[in-house]
């Protein structure tokens, strides 16, 4: 492996070094239970990893835009976090603009939710519970235990899956910058945060028992087989279920006067109006094979059967036989050939051909190489292709042995990038939520067959946590789903 290869993974992976030491050497008292235990670094040396760490998911997986919602959930997590064991942490809540059912916090006070999880509440005592849940993890100092690549994909966040080391011969192309980061907290720590969550909320004048309602949610998205709502919040988490019955019988033998707390229902739901919903065609997505993105008004047709996802930065296209892919990213270079003879110049790297044949009438230049790394050699052709403004790097590549069988395959999805021109294509909009006031009693199928939504009834049923056979009072708030790509 070259240098400069080795130089990049070593600047991407040193974060999830930090974070993976949280919590393994030295001892401390911990300010929720007062017991002692270890931990590596002091505080500042805490938030400094959360802030670089916070850096990386804004980066990687972008911030969700909406006003109210950030409001509601800065202020609400401001007065949760004063009133907390570690009310002076520079506290920091953000909206990551991913579809998946997810919500995570990082070491230093940084609490994070997906747009997915915030469409899936029905109140505002939900996030209240989510919150106070997420800053248990922070106050308790929960670090981090292990990481994995199950992990990884798990928190799906816009990347869903992430390539396998051993297909991974060049550091950052290959996309190793989201997979720094996943708290996987044991069984007790999740308790224990389910424990603060509830204080936490109770604190704030919210019912305590509306976090068992979270659970009940998240044990049905992560029935349903839906690649947009990846539940990477509870498939690390204890049993859901069993975590909902525990904190409805903590709740009852707790004594907690509830007379006086508040659910927030249609405060919180009319916030949802107009809420994006599921991934976001803008920024590409999937007709079968066939990779559309109407904002680069381009398309990219990968081998039939590869597993394909659209990570943020990049598109990953696997084969069946995970022994080939392709990869679309945008390069910065100035120019196809300019950037095609600095890839073969990579030390470590060997040329076998550079050529010259446009693409879809796009001006092109390809190289095929082969690379060694720590853990196989490669075979795999790149070309760089300008189109427009940009110039798009299309890199494909496989296991030496296997190339012959790869090579046509992974040269006919290079050969297929090319400029989109259907208004429908170019002229896609998200799915979004719409909220409903119900102008009169209703079963759940009759306001599915009244309000249809672009999504299956299923899913509507799940973010409206229904069930079928539920009767709706009239003037009740639902959500149904509306527009997005055909
Ligand atoms: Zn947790």
């Amino acid at each position: 492996m070259s240098p400069m290869i080795e130089l990049l993974r070593f600047r991407t992976a040193w974060p999830l070094l930090l974070v993976l030491m949280v919590g393994v050497v030295g001892c401390a008292v911990n300010p929720v239970t007062g017991q002692r235990q270890f931990v590596l670094f002091s505080e500042s040396q805490e938030i400094q990893m959360g802030r670089e760490a916070d850096r990386d998911i804004v980066a990687n997986l972008g911030l969700y835009e909406d006003e109210e919602l950030e409001a509601l959930i800065r202020e609400m997590g401001a007065r949760m976090a004063a009133g907390s064991e570690r009310p002076d942490l520079p506290w920091t809540f953000r909206i990551v603009d991913d579809p998946t059912v997810n919500a995570f916090a990082l070491p230093g006070g940084f609490v994070y939710f997906t747009r997915g999880i915030l469409a899936h509440f029905t109140s505002e005592a939900e996030l209240a519970g989510v919150l106070g849940h997420e800053i248990g993890h922070v106050t308790a100092r929960h670090g981090i235990t292990r990481v994995s690549r199950a992990q990884v994909a798990q928190i799906g966040l816009g990347v869903g899956m992430v390539l396998a080391p051993e297909l991974q011969p060049f550091g950052e192309a290959a996309g190793v910058g989201l997979q720094l980061l996943f708290l996987r907290n044991s069984r007790e720590d999740e308790r224990q945060a389910d424990d603060l969550g509830v204080r936490y909320m109770y604190q704030e004048g919210y019912d305590p028992r509306e976090l068992s309602g979270v659970f009940a949610m998240l044990a049905r998205a992560s029935g349903a087989q839906d690649g947009d709502r990846i539940p990477g919040f509870l498939s690390t988490h204890p049993d859901p279920l069993e975590r909902r019955d525990r904190i409805l019988q903590q709740v009852e033998t707790s004594g907690l006067e509830l007379g006086a707390t508040r659910v927030g229902r249609a405060s919180y739901l009319r916030l949802l109006d107009g809420l994006v919903f599921g991934t976001n065609p803008r920024e590409g997505y999937f007709e079968g094979d066939r990779f559309l993105h109407p904002e680069l008004a381009f398309e990219l047709r990968f081998p039939q059967g590869w597993r394909t996802v659209n990570a943020r930065h990049q598109v990953q296209g696997v084969s069946p036989q995970e022994d080939a892919v392709l990869i679309l990213s945008l390069s910065d270079a100035a120019s196809a050939a300019g950037a095609r003879d600095a890839f073969l110049r990579q030390a470590g790297l060997i040329e076998e051909r550079r050529w010259s044949e446009s693409v879809s009438g796009l001006p092109a230049a390809w190289g095929q190489f082969r690379i060694t790394s720590e853990h196989a050699t490669f075979r795999g052709v790149v070309a760089y292709v300008e189109y427009g403004e940009r110039l798009f790097q299309l890199l494909g590549y496989s296991h030496f042995g296997v190339w012959e069988g790869r090579r046509d395959a992974v040269i006919a999805a290079v050969r297929s990038f090319g400029e989109v021109t259907d208004p429908s294509v170019l002229g896609v909009e998200p799915r979004r939520i719409e909220v409903v006031e119900l102008p009169r009693e209703m079963s759940l199928e009759a306001f599915l067959s009244d309000y249809p939504s672009s999504i299956p009834d299923e899913t509507v049923a799940v973010i409206n946590q229904l069930e079928t056979g539920d009767v709706i009072p009239a003037g009740t708030l639902l959500k149904r789903v509306v527009g997005g790509p055909n």
